[in-house]
């Protein structure tokens, strides 16, 4: 594998140390590490793998993955950008490729009075990987602004339109087809400038509180519960106060389960939140494993449901 990847991808790094580029800091060293800047490279080096049947994996932020240490694909890690230039804004439209970040595109947003991401302030990570878990946040999601999505499905790059990308909460198509996003549109409303600041502001700070600077996590662990999925008997064991926008949330249900305080190796459930769980620094991917296992445990136990983790592993 070592040759065909020399020959076909000039800028691979062999072993290269991954820990850096993910906020959980896991990983180790990645065999064949292959880093593209641009939406053109980023397609190329996908139709190479395609041509030559490479198996291979797409980073992007690196704020939702979790890699185990002998992870042998080749990576292609298409790098996250602040520039602007790779955003155009007409109207109350704005065009990105994918590996813009989250952030940049909520901050364009928020400052030109167009409303519908705002609450998506300061998640880390890219258009590209939002769009794959429909990040969202305070009851707004990426997909509620979305008007289309374009990939690259191996072949050729097509246009999708929101409905084609089968949005729902954290999850779209492009979780289970290998679709690849290479850039998207976004429609807003207009909306009251000072207004939309403000919450943004509000929102920023609130999320700083949680999640401190340089904090070793992927997020929410697990994905919060569609009450209509809950049996009528798991029902009767839960506070019905708990229940937001028809979902429960999996930080509720860790609570209640004794997560607070465990912990495998380096990983342990947070104090501040019991879906949040940190890497001390040495972590390892099956320590993680092994704890979001004894925890979905506890909660299947407890309460008879069966969370489902929102992180994505990186097999
Ligand atoms: C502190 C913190 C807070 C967070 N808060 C939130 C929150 O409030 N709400 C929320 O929804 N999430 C949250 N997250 C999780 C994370 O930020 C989001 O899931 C983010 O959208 C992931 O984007 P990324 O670019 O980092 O993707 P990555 O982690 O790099 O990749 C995620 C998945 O998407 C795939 N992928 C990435 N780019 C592409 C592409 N162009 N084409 C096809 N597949 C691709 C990858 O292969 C991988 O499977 C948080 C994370 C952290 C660390």
């Amino acid at each position: 594998m070592k040759k065909t990847l020399e020959k076909y991808f000039s800028g691979m790094k062999l072993d290269y140390n991954i820990v850096p580029q993910t906020t959980f800091g896991l990983g180790g060293y990645i065999r064949y590490y292959l880093p593209v800047k641009t939406t053109e490279d980023f397609v190329n080096a996908i139709k190479k793998t395609q041509k030559h049947k490479i198996p291979f994996r797409v980073l992007a932020g690196g704020s939702n993955v979790i890699f185990p240490e002998n992870f042998d694909k080749l990576l292609i890690h298409f790098l996250p950008s602040n520039d602007e230039l790779k955003t155009i804004i007409e109207n109350n439209s704005i065009l990105t490729e994918a590996n813009v970040s989250l952030n940049k595109l909520v901050e364009i947003s928020v400052a030109k009075g167009l409303e519908g991401l705002e609450s998506l302030i300061d998640i880390p990570g890219t258009i590209g990987g939002g769009i794959v878990g429909n990040a969202g946040a305070y009851g707004q999601s990426i997909s509620d602004c979305i008007d289309w999505v374009e990939v690259f499905d191996g072949e050729g790059i097509k246009k999708m339109s929101n409905e084609e990308c089968l949005f729902d909460y954290r999850d779209s198509i492009f979780k289970k087809k290998n679709l690849f996003v290479i850039r998207a549109g976004f429609k807003f409303e207009k909306g009251d400038k000072e207004i939309i600041k403000k919450r943004a502001e509000d929102i920023k700070i609130a999320r700083r509180l949680k999640y401190k600077k340089g904090l070793r996590c992927p997020g929410s662990f697990f994905k919060n519960v569609l009450i209509d999925n809950i049996s009528q008997e798991s029902l009767k064991l839960i506070d019905k106060d708990k229940i937001i926008n028809n979902r429960l949330p999996a930080g509720y249900l860790l609570e209640e389960s004794g997560a607070k305080g465990r912990s495998c190796g380096d990983i342990f459930v947070s104090d501040f939140h019991s879906n949040v769980l940190i890497n001390k620094g040495q972590g390892t991917y099956t320590q993680v494993k092994t704890l979001a296992e004894e925890l979905k445990r506890a909660v299947e136990n407890k309460f008879g449901i069966l969370l489902e983790e929102e992180v994505r592993y990186m097999l």
